[in-house]
């Protein structure tokens, strides 16, 4: 009878693993492009963010024109892609809530817009764009600048109503400095990316100073989970960028700049993940570029920091989780759990996502470390 019954569960199990798998045309491949962007005018409702001195113009009112300027843009072009604003009127959002705006939509990128002001001279001005680090490693000799940026844009947390547990986290300290020089995000890279890309664009103007990509410990950069910039259009303290910020033609200019920026931003991130997905998929490469081997396995594993800092695999940043480290120019990429068997390292992935939520799943071949898709 033990014996009948388990034959008969064989052959159901047999039957069952021929008809598990489903069609190849049923799996619907998950689309890794730039899809979805959420576009951040900075400041709204009792944050005014920065104003003129004749307190006619304030930050909140320009950046959500800029926003929707830029939004109607990205929607006209790619009608098929998903573009949202943290707020489309004039009203109060923390910090904490425009990053998890992104998250919940599971953005591919997060732009936050806003306009400068310097108390120390009428005469700084210029465009400035930001990403997340440490502040006093700015391209140029700015550190006093960039510290006046980070605060004033950080002080709207002190306006939300539970901000000393909401962001017990945050401080200006050096402890807090030397944590995110070594915390880079996973995603600095593509933050550098678009960063660098709206930089360039914008030495076509409107503006006649261009500040370059900065870093700084901005509250809102730290709580998104994708790529995320922050830009900084002019001085609301300079006369001459107030002019322009007032001027009707030099906005647009501003706007086709930034848009100029997206979309070379994202045609370069399309076929990076186009080109991941096809080679995940058991595509075979081109012939007229043949793989080239140095004889060392296929790996896969879970990317959880890219940083300039070699770390041991001891270092309590990995939490215990076995990590290796591949060094891709002059970045340290930490995977953890890696595998040559790729199912293992899925589940890894699984598990490491829980400890670090902006990991994401990669191949390491011939020294070279490329995103996947991980489900
Ligand atoms: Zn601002």
């Amino acid at each position: 009878m033990n014996i009948l019954l388990s034959s008969i569960t064989l052959v159901a199990l047999s039957l069952l693993s021929v008809s598990a798998p489903l069609p190849a045309q049923s799996r619907k491949a998950p689309d890794l492009t730039l899809n979805t962007v959420v576009i951040d005018p900075g400041h709204g409702g009792k944050d005014a963010g920065t104003t003129s001195a004749d307190k006619k113009t304030f930050e909140k009112t320009l950046t959500l024109k800029i926003s929707r300027l830029f939004a109607a843009r990205i929607r006209e072009a790619y009608p098929e892609m998903k573009v949202l604003m943290t707020r489309d009127k004039d009203v109060f959002i923390p910090l904490n809530t425009r990053a998890k705006i992104a998250s919940d939509a599971d953005a591919k990128l997060f732009i936050s817009i806003h306009i400068n002001a310097s108390a120390r001279s009428k005469d700084i001005n210029g465009f400035a764009a930001y990403i997340l680090g440490p502040s006093n490693q700015g391209k140029y000799d700015s550190y006093e600048v960039n510290m006046d940026v980070c605060k004033r844009e950080n002080s709207v947390i002190y306006l939300e109503d539970d901000y000393s547990t909401t962001y017990k986290d945050y401080d200006d300290s050096p402890e807090s400095q030397i944590f995110l020089q070594l915390m880079q995000n996973a995603f600095r890279e593509q933050s550098l990316a678009f960063a660098e890309a709206v930089s360039s664009h914008m030495e076509n103007g409107p503006f006649k100073k261009n500040w370059g990509v900065m870093q700084g410990n901005f509250a809102v950069l730290r709580r998104a989970s994708m790529p995320a910039v922050l830009l900084e259009f002019g001085f609301m303290t300079n006369p001459a960028d107030l002019a322009r910020l007032r001027s009707e033609e030099r906005i647009a200019e501003l706007v086709d700049n930034l848009f100029a920026a997206f979309v070379e931003y994202k045609s370069s991130y399309d076929k990076s993940v186009t080109l991941e997905s096809a080679a995940g998929h058991g595509t075979p490469a081109p012939v007229s570029q043949p793989a080239v081997s140095d004889g060392t396995p296929v790996l896969y594993g879970t990317q959880i920091l890219a940083s300039a800092r070699e770390m041991a695999s001891s270092d309590k940043y990995f939490k215990g989780i076995e990590t290796l480290a591949v060094k891709v120019g002059n970045l340290y990429k930490y995977i953890a759990m890696p595998s040559e068997d790729k199912a293992q390292a899925k589940e890894g992935y699984a598990t490491v996502k829980k400890f670090f939520p902006d990991a994401f799943f990669v191949k390491v071949e011939n020294g070279q470390v490329s995103r996947e898709n991980g489900k």
